[in-house]
């Protein structure tokens, strides 16, 4: 974990106060940022479909970021000589794959991002409505300054740049403007994700490369979708008949209980609209493999590559850990 994630001027504890400060702007607008991040919930955030009525945060626009475990003492507001630890620490070996965890624009790209108390390498994203994302301690950089990313794309490589013991992700999210820090594994929850690794959750309303997946996994599964990554009505009742064939609760929420009845084990030599849904996946992290629904030498590669860079077994196969930490 990191000492050095420590700010003193910028950051806030767990529940929004400011340390010695009384009730300073700062205290006070930490206080609104993690009122706007619960506020979010419930919220549409991007683009929905018919279902805006009922849209949710868990709209498949975010990604988790990194894979690994939370160091002890690595959590949100976590005391650090004085003041509170902005980020969640995630730790793995250094050169672990890095993501976007949502489409945004790289607004910092430097020694501790230029915020107060941070050291290392890091990359400041803008998801726009005042919601920014920092990785901190990395490598290596993937991307340039100001350049535009997707929503799980790789941006950048673990490490243990700066005030650090150990290689780790230093993590932080900012909701209500750069600077005003929350907690992130709250954060992320609402938005559908799981920091800690586990499988990511869909409502009906969301879009993207995530509900891309579904669709073919469905249309695999029997049900017919077109992949037109809209998690409309169409695609949420066919979820709802799955999910009641299968004995699970029908709530059209692609989650946890979902996604292990829906997912294939796929190996070279595998095809179908299975394999076109890990081929999306993997592009999703930045594969840049052909569709095509054919498992072959280069989709191999692909699969062992993903493997490598996120410390999981590689044997180019994509059984449930796989598929897991690739939708994540
Ligand atoms: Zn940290």
């Amino acid at each position: 974990m990191c000492d050095s994630c420590a700010t003193a001027a910028e950051a806030t504890t767990a529940d929004g106060t400011e340390r010695g400060g009384g009730l300073s702007r700062r205290g006070l607008m930490a206080g609104l940022g993690l009122g706007f991040g619960l506020a979010a919930v419930g919220l549409p955030t991007g683009a929905t479909t018919a279902s805006a009525a009922t849209a949710s945060a868990k709209n498949g626009k975010w990604a988790n970021p990194a894979l690994g475990r939370f160091p002890a003492g690595g959590h949100y507001g976590a005391p650090r000589g004085g003041a509170a630890h902005a980020g969640q620490d995630v730790s793995n070996s250094t050169g672990t794959g890095v993501y976007a965890a949502a489409a945004g624009t790289v607004v910092r790209r430097s020694w501790g991002g230029g915020l107060t108390g941070r050291t290392g390498n890091a990359l400041v994203l803008s998801h726009g409505g005042g919601q920014y994302t920092y990785y901190g301690h990395l490598s290596a950089y993937r991307v340039a300054l100001n350049a535009t990313v997707a929503a799980g794309q790789r941006i950048g490589d673990m490490g243990a740049t700066g005030n650090v013991t150990g290689p780790h992700l230093h993590f932080e999210t900012h909701s209500g403007g750069l600077g005003v820090t929350v907690a992130p594994v709250a954060f992320l929850a609402a938005r559908g994700v799981d920091l800690g690794g586990g499988w990511p959750r869909i409502d009906p309303g969301a879009s993207g490369a995530t509900v891309v997946v579904t669709q073919q996994l469905m249309t695999q599964r029997g049900y017919g979708l077109v992949a037109d990554g809209q998690y409309g009505t169409v695609s949420s009742d066919a979820v709802k008949r799955f999910q009641n064939a299968k004995g699970l609760v029908a709530d059209g929420q692609v989650g946890p209980a979902t996604w292990p009845h829906l997912v294939y084990t796929l190996r070279q030599g595998s095809g179908g609209s299975h394999v076109r849904a890990l081929q999306t996946a993997l592009n999703r992290r930045s594969a840049g493999l052909a569709v095509d629904g054919t498992f072959g030498a280069v989709t191999t590669t692909a699969v062992r590559t993903y493997q490598g860079v996120n410390r999981l077994v590689v044997d180019g196969e994509a059984g449930p850990v796989t598929w897991q930490a690739l939708v994540g």
